[in-house]
């Protein structure tokens, strides 16, 4: 078996493990990453994040293009319809783009890539079984950034045909005529906004009491409305317990309030949830034990209790999101080159790219209310901009100390909502106060200006 030595050696080529890799070889240390699939991008790339905006994306455009009346819009088609095999046509081209660009960078940088299975073999090195044979690398420090996967719960008909997961959606030849999601968490609501828009009938089985039970609840409140108005059926406090193949369809049995109850779809889509990613490891040799949800556990320069391993992105269990596990990649590699900035957590933004779409950062209002902060809410339907875009029912939240005028939060429930978050999270990250954004000027006419106004809103009030 071939061996070579590396100062760093990093398994997982996602958001997690890439960044980090190709600023330590950019930095001129020998780095080798090791990747198991196709390319570099990890499941952001080809299962996630982008697959399921370019899925999004034609959705959101179908339904414009069937609702452009009030924008003065005649249409005369007779039939128009999403072409399933060319959307997946266009994702492969995109996903192509982007695994041939992050090659090109790791070339530049001089960070050699290694193909297959990484299995930690001892506290110094892994072994990869790559298609030109093994080949052990020894390493000084090792990052690992091997994500996370999809969570298969114990539900008796998993397996049936038609059953499916997230990474499958992006494989149909077709579009499904129905499909029931069980779970309604980001990735459920985001699948079932695309379909409904494209014509599916869609149905969201969720156990607790509200979808999207971990954002703010205005944003579970608007996009449940939003849903429901491209008729998405919606069943909450609903525990699935079998599925069962009836006919050409499947039945997903559930039990709410007592009750037993079915709904039927074409398709099953199972997304209640994902795990970080350590099986294939073999970690006992470097004697890190797991946390309770099979996580890595880190300290805030995302090394683990062995000082020469660090664990970036999904697998550690803090935040399953790509920009989190970008900045903790950086984070991990400056710990390795000398400089320790501390990841911080309290300005990551996320958006749901739903039916309406939403975005947050920060507290939210359960938290603003526990701490005695204000929360003020600002429609678009104030704005210029958003009544040009057609969106009367946006909405901007803030929530800051009314004493201090520091903002310590932001939800946004409308058009562009993934976009104008960030300024709210660049003011928090600068522990800026309200002031900050109304200081600030804004284009006209543009939907950044619904933030100043919102600002504007909550200043008075204090
Ligand atoms: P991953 O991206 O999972 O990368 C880990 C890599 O490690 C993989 O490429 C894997 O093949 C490799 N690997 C694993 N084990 C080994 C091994 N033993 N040897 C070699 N290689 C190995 N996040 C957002 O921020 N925005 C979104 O809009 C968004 N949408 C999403 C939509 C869906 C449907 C899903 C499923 C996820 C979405 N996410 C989104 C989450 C995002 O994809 C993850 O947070 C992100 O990919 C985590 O990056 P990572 O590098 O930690 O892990």
């Amino acid at each position: 078996m071939r061996e070579l030595k590396y100062d760093v050696v990093v398994i997982g080529g996602g958001p997690g493990g890439t960044p980090g890799a190709n600023m330590l070889a950019k930095k001129g240390l020998k780095v080798a990453l090791v990747e198991k699939g196709v390319g570099l991008g990890g499941t952001c790339l080809f299962e996630g994040c982008i697959p399921s905006k370019i899925y999004i994306e034609t959705a959101t455009r179908y339904s414009e293009i069937k609702n452009s009346s009030k924008f003065g819009i005649t249409l005369s088609y007779d039939n128009i319809s999403v072409d399933f095999g060319a959307l997946k046509e266009r994702k492969e081209a995109i996903l192509k783009a982007r695994v041939e660009r992050a090659e090109k960078i790791a070339k530049m940088n001089k960070l050699d890539i290694y193909y297959g299975v990484a299995q930690i073999t001892d506290k110094n090195s892994v072994e990869v079984d790559t298609k030109d044979g093994k080949v052990k690398l020894l390493f000084d420090k090792l990052i690992i950034a091997t994500g996370s996967e999809t969570v298969k719960p114990p539900i008796s008909g998993i397996n049936l045909p038609g059953v499916i997961f997230s990474e499958d959606i992006f494989k149909l030849e077709a579009k499904p005529d129905s499909i029931a999601i069980i779970g309604g968490g980001y990735i459920g609501v985001e699948i079932a906004s695309m379909f409904a828009r494209v014509d599916t009938k869609v149905i969201i089985i969720e156990a607790l009491p509200r979808i999207l039970a971990t954002e703010d609840v205005s944003i579970s409140e608007a996009v449940t409305e939003g849903l429901k108005n491209v008729n998405v059926d919606m069943y909450t406090d609903a525990k699935v317990s079998v599925i069962e193949k009836e006919g050409e369809l499947l039945k997903v049995n559930y039990k709410q309030n007592g009750e037993d109850k079915t709904v039927q779809a074409e398709k099953v889509l199972v997304a209640v949830g994902r795990r970080p990613r350590t099986k294939e490891l073999n970690l006992d040799v470097l004697n890190i034990k797991l946390g309770n949800h099979g996580e890595i556990p880190v300290n805030e320069y995302m090394q683990t209790e062995n000082i020469n391993v660090y664990a970036t992105g999904d697998v550690n269990g803090r935040i399953m999101l790509a920009h989190a596990a970008t900045r903790e990649s950086i984070i991990a590699a400056k710990a390795i080159l000398g400089e320790k900035v501390p990841m911080t957590y309290n300005a990551i933004p996320h958006a749901i790219f739903s039916e309406p779409e939403a975005a947050s950062v920060g507290i939210d209002t359960t938290k603003a209310h526990e701490l005695g902060y204000k929360v003020v809410r600002y429609s678009y339907a104030e704005d210029a901009r958003a009544l040009i875009v057609g969106d009367k029912k946006g909405f901007v939240q803030i929530i800051a100390d009314p004493k201090t005028h520091k903002l310590y939060g932001m939800q946004i429930v409308g058009k562009g909502a993934g976009e104008l978050i960030a300024e709210a999270t660049q003011v928090i990250r600068m522990n800026g106060k309200v002031e900050d954004i109304t200081a600030t000027i804004h284009t006209h006419p543009t939907l950044s200006e619904i933030i100043a106004e919102a600002a504007e809103e909550a200043l008075s009030s204090f």
